[in-house]
């Protein structure tokens, strides 16, 4: 092991046992449930949205590490985020882990690239990507009316 995947090791381990954002959000106008049978992660996301701004992001639940640390950093990064700028981080970062050889991102991952190497583990990018499925049913589902800004 590269003393960079350590770095990335300890990262992940460091967002499953502290989540972040952790708990529900009693205002939120958004929110989405996500489940992977395949290893039993189970997630709530809530969201509040203010115009095309995500405001506010946290998340409910249990599963294995990797979901965990996923959602945990997922509420990190799209904090203050426009939905436009979300949508374009959920498609990188799926990139990332699903396309073998993806090695350049066209947007700037930051803490997110330390989910490539789930690439090699099949089986654990349902876990990986979980929180971001759950969050764009979230924003797909919000009854709230389009700016026509
Ligand atoms: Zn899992």
């Amino acid at each position: 092991m590269t003393d960079l995947e350590d770095l990335y090791q300890a990262l992940i381990l460091d967002h499953a046992k502290r989540p972040r954002n952790f708990g529900a959000l009693s205002d939120a106008n958004a929110h989405a449930e996500g489940y992977n049978p395949l290893c039993g992660d189970r997630l709530q996301l809530f969201l509040r949205l203010r115009d095309d701004k995500l405001e506010t992001v946290q998340f409910t639940g249990s599963g294995c590490a990797i979901s965990t640390a996923s959602a945990s950093l997922l509420t990190e990064v799209l904090k203050g985020k426009t939905l436009a700028d979300a949508k374009v981080i959920f498609e990188a970062f799926h990139r990332l882990i699903t396309e073998e050889g993806a090695g350049a991102s066209p947007i700037d991952l930051g803490k997110l690239a330390v989910f490539a190497g789930v690439r090699e583990f099949p089986t654990r990018v349902k876990c990986a990507t979980l929180a971001w499925h759950t969050v764009m049913s979230a924003l797909e589902g919000r009854d709230v009316p389009v700016s026509t800004e």
